[in-house]
């Protein structure tokens, strides 16, 4: 069996996978309220509940109490597949991890020393390796990072136009979602090898969202940057933001950088412009204009960013969409699509309005396609390949 864990500030999600010809889903699920009031739900592959529990308000399991848990509660359900090993969602590797790496106490070190540019979400990726090494030392363990499939971008793609020392004291762009990404293309590359080869563009439309370009395989420029606040308008993230914005809340607004944090990761994007949700289903059944305009606004963002986007492609000739919007919303979709006519993107409204794998009409100058995208799966794959090379197996 493998574990992957998702690992944030105040819950862990896990999926458990079997590992065989090709790895297969037992079970997955979360503990969420780990600080306050922890609430435990496991399902098997095919959705059914396995176990739930909650404790009463107040109690704190932290990560290293929940960990212990889902560890005893893995080790009495599931008794007849002992674990291989752990792999770790772990949101940054900096500019020197473009593959998963084995954790060791080195790696730990390095990782720790990146907690400044990820602090919402680093600290308590490694929170999750440390209590899994005092509970079960000597498992292997994997940290697999979004960062990595953007590691070999061209320098260009990854510089701010800041004095250099910045620049080598690592304020750059990274870029994120990297695990969806890669299990996109990998996807992409077996459902169309040719399309795979060309220049594609991959939007991550979930809460939060981003776009990668991607020419055979390998990321070329993406939308979020030196944090996952850059980039397209989100569930409560602002995207893109003149800094003079941030100076002017500092000076003006009398606002402190927590404020300010708070602000730009929590009160903004749909929520923001809204006034009402930062959930689409939520904006899209509502009547007030300013759902609307907060709709209008995200796919206008993503439109526009589509079209630098081909710049840095030199081209176009695919446009994949993947995550809960993505994959779920039709209208979205087509509402990005009609303002990239320009492009030569036409939609068929009927596959599209069932999101079926291909989505543009035959005549289309791109191609348009739907692929649900599986991060827990790609840390699955990228953990054993990193533990059966460790063996001496083939991956
Ligand atoms: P996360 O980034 O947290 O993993 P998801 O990828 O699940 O989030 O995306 C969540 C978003 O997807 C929410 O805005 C939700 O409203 C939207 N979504 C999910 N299903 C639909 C649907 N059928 N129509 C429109 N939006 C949807």
């Amino acid at each position: 069996m493998l574990l992957c864990l998702n690992a944030g500030s105040s819950s862990i999600k896990f999926s458990l996978y079997r590992v065989g010809a090709a790895a297969a889903l037992e079970a997955h699920g979360q503990l969420e309220g780990i600080g306050a009031h922890p609430h435990f739900l496991a399902k098997a592959g095919d959705g059914a509940t396995l176990a739930e529990r909650r404790w009463p308000e107040g109690a704190a399991l932290g990560h290293d109490g929940a960990l212990r848990m889902l560890m005893d509660w893995i080790a009495a359900e599931l008794a007849d597949g002992a674990l291989l090993a752990v792999g770790h969602r772990v949101v940054h590797g900096g500019t020197r991890f473009h593959a998963p790496a084995l954790v060791t106490p080195a790696l730990l070190d390095e990782l720790a020393a990146l907690s400044p540019l990820a602090p919402l979400h680093q600290p308590h990726n490694l929170a999750a390796i440390h209590a899994c090494q005092a509970i079960r030392p000597g498992l292997p363990q994997v940290a697999c990072f979004d960062t990595a499939f953007h590691r070999r971008q061209p320098d260009v793609a990854t510089r701010f136009a800041l004095p250099r020392a910045l620049t080598q004291a690592g304020v750059r762009r990274y870029g994120f979602h990297g695990l969806s990404y890669d299990y996109v293309s990998r996807q992409l590359r077996a459902l169309d090898p040719v399309l795979a080869a060309g220049r594609v563009i991959i939007a991550h439309l979930g809460n939060g969202a981003s776009l990668c370009a991607v020419r055979d395989g390998c990321s070329l420029d993406t939308t979020m940057g030196f944090t996952a606040l850059d980039g397209l308008m989100m569930g409560t993230r602002c995207g893109s933001l003149d800094p003079g914005v941030v100076l002017y809340l500092l000076r003006e607004k009398g606002m402190d950088p927590a404020a300010i944090e708070h602000l730009l990761y929590h009160e903004c994007g749909l929520l923001g412009v809204s006034g009402l949700s930062s959930d689409m289903r939520e904006l899209q059944a509502s009547d007030a204009p300013e759902a609307r305009e907060a709709i209008d606004l995200y796919v206008y963002r993503i439109a526009r960013d589509i079209g630098a986007l081909t710049s840095a492609l030199e081209g176009l000739d695919g446009l994949v969409f993947t995550a809960g919007i993505g994959e779920n919303a039709p209208s979205i979709r087509a509402a990005v699509c009609a303002r990239l006519g320009w492009l030569g993107v036409r939609l068929d409204p009927a596959a599209n309005a069932v999101g079926a794998p291909v989505i543009s009409a035959p005549d289309s100058g791109v191609a348009v396609r739907v692929i649900p995208t599986d991060e827990e799966r790609m840390i699955a794959e990228q953990t054993l390949a990193i533990v059966s090379k460790q063996q001496g197996e083939p991956a």
